[in-house]
């Protein structure tokens, strides 16, 4: 037999601290940055453990964070799980209600609120049940907010003592607590175990995932709310990678020059972020130099051909398309280009690069028909992609939806995929956003990156109407790049993607809109445009 070897959260800390103490960690605070080292960010976060415990915070406790992505975020991942607490990213976007539904169901004794959003703690602050304590993550001078009894983050860590003393705990308890945007419903509650945040860290590390290495420098844009951060904080731990953290509302300019002046190698984020980007780099003209980026990772929704073409042409930077959700912590898939299919033509090769790839190690999937019963991999049949594995979850955190979603030892995705013989998975759609038209399924997605590819496109989304013949159709969306070479008509849009369509597939109407409404964790809000064009004839 092998060794009885805990796999906790702490070990990541420890390893960054052994093993690469000089190694960098940058943050942008206004037009500064903030740098120091592994070094110093493991004694930090041994002092936020050891105030956290003053505090009154034990085993299994929640602490929530609502904050930017930052170096005193990057602490908060770590210190509650040494001390066998739990860290609770609060994502600082949900609607108030729903902010308010999540700090009390998940019963947070403390929250650490970023300065500048402590307005938005302070709105709902009377309806909050069972924090005990408010800490603004910044230095006494910047302590101005009603929240009664606040305390200073950095007055804290000054107080408490350095000593690194990690409690002893299970592997399986619990570490991590997020939840999910609410796209319909409440938000519903995922637990992580320290296991399974250090199995999926040692995974997403490997070349074939998100390759990050301990020369890597890399800056996640996704926030640190959103399903972990994708895992990037932890990761880049693990193997001693310099992170840059963007610091508070990262706009394209930002990106663009922390990109070059940091010299950043992997960059994570939704693909709004990087159309906006790219949208921001063609009407200003500005020129940064971005030589320096091996990989920018693209999740969260499906990203456009059309902007993989754009990067690797325009910018010569390579897109990685990544698949995941909050339930999984969120990996699923990334995708790398298998070594039988290098001799692919341009265009199919391209087409690859656009689909969500190959599933990670030590997850199974499983393609399923209506009936539970398994689907070909064939890259023709369409089913519900199911998932189980040591980082996916088996429950949401005391909920009674839990039922629908997690069933016999498998995860539900709801989400319609097919998966070609070499195991490449192609999302169709959300089952919720599939347009049902005369009884047959239209895919919004399939629609809208055909949109996207029109080069006076900005950004295309694919609603459901009702329609009293045929149940439902489609209506597209669609934003017209500021810099549009002409005016962009229903018919334009139409004869650019009929050759690729089956005519029943093709949108009743295109309307044009300034802005795709967008969500929480910034992809396009269909709940939203669903609303708006309901009675749209
Ligand atoms: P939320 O549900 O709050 O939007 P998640 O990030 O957990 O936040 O959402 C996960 C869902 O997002 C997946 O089930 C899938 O529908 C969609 N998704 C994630 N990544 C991709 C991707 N690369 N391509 C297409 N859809 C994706």
């Amino acid at each position: 037999m092998t060794m009885h070897y805990e796999l906790l959260a702490n070990r990541i800390l420890e390893r960054a601290a052994i093993h690469f103490p000089n190694k960098e960690i940058a943050t942008r605070v206004g037009e500064c940055t903030h740098r120091y080292t592994y070094a110093e960010m493991f004694e930090r976060t041994s002092r936020l453990g050891n105030a956290l415990r003053e505090l009154g915070v034990g085993p299994g406790d929640r602490v929530g964070t609502f904050a930017w992505n930052t170096y005193r975020h990057l602490e908060a991942y770590f210190a509650p799980a040494t001390i066998g607490a739990v860290t609770h990213t609060i994502n600082i976007r949900l609607a108030p209600d729903d902010m308010a539904y999540i700090i009390n169901h998940a019963g947070d004794k403390v929250l650490l609120i970023d300065p500048d959003l402590a307005p938005l703690i302070e709105a709902i602050a009377d309806r909050l049940t069972s924090v005990q304590h408010f800490v603004i993550l910044g230095d006494s001078s910047e302590m101005a907010t009603s929240l009664s009894g606040a305390l200073c983050y950095e007055t804290l860590l000054a107080a408490a003592s350095p000593e690194y003393r990690p409690a002893d705990v299970d592997e399986y308890s619990t570490m991590g607590l997020c939840y999910t945007s609410a796209t319909t419903g409440l938000p519903k509650g995922v637990a992580y175990s320290h296991r399974a945040v250090y199995l999926h860290s040692m995974t997403a590390a490997t070349a074939d995932m998100l390759a990050v290495s301990e020369r890597d420098r890399i800056m996640a844009i996704v926030p640190m709310f959103h399903a972990n951060c994708w895992g990037f904080p932890y990761a880049a731990t693990m193997v001693g990678a310099s992170q840059i953290f963007p610091g508070v509302r990262p706009d394209p300019r930002v990106i663009c020059e922390m990109i070059e002046r940091e010299r950043v190698t992997i960059s994570a984020g939704v693909p709004t972020i990087w159309i906006g980007v790219l949208d921001y780099l063609q009407r200003s003209g500005a020129e940064y130099d971005l030589s320096s980026l091996r990989q920018v990772v693209s999740g969260g929704s499906a990203v456009p051909l059309a902007v993989l073409q754009a990067y690797r042409d325009q910018l010569g930077v390579e897109i990685v398309h990544a698949y995941g959700m909050t339930e999984a912590a969120p990996l699923i898939s990334v995708n790398r280009r298998r070594s039988w299919l290098d001799d692919l033509p341009d265009e199919q090769r391209l087409e690859l690069n656009a689909s969500q790839g190959v599933v990670a190690p030590g997850i199974d999937m499983k393609l399923a028909d209506e009936n539970g019963e398994d689907l070909a991999w064939d890259g023709e049949q369409r089913g519900e992609l199911w998932f189980r594995g040591p980082w996916v979850a088996d429950e949401y955190v005391d909920d009674e939806r839990s039922a629908e979603t997690f069933i016999d030892g498998w995860y539900h995705s709801g989400d319609i995929a097919t998966i070609d013989a070499n195991g490449y998975i192609q999302i169709v759609d959300r089952v919720k956003d599939m347009v049902k038209s005369g009884g047959e399924w239209i895919s919004s997605v399939d629609l809208e990156s055909a949109i996207m590819a029109h080069p006076d496109v900005l950004e295309a989304a694919v609603i459901a109407i009702p329609d009293a013949q045929w149940q439902e159709r489609p209506l597209a969306c669609v934003v017209a790049r500021s810099e549009a070479s002409g005016p962009l008509t229903r018919d334009t849009i139409l004869d650019f993607i009929r050759p690729d369509f089956a005519r029943w597939w093709l949108p009743d109407d295109v309307v044009f809109i300034d802005e795709i409404p967008k969500t929480s964790v910034g992809k396009f809000d269909k709940k939203v445009l669903r609303a708006r064009f309901e009675d749209h004839r």
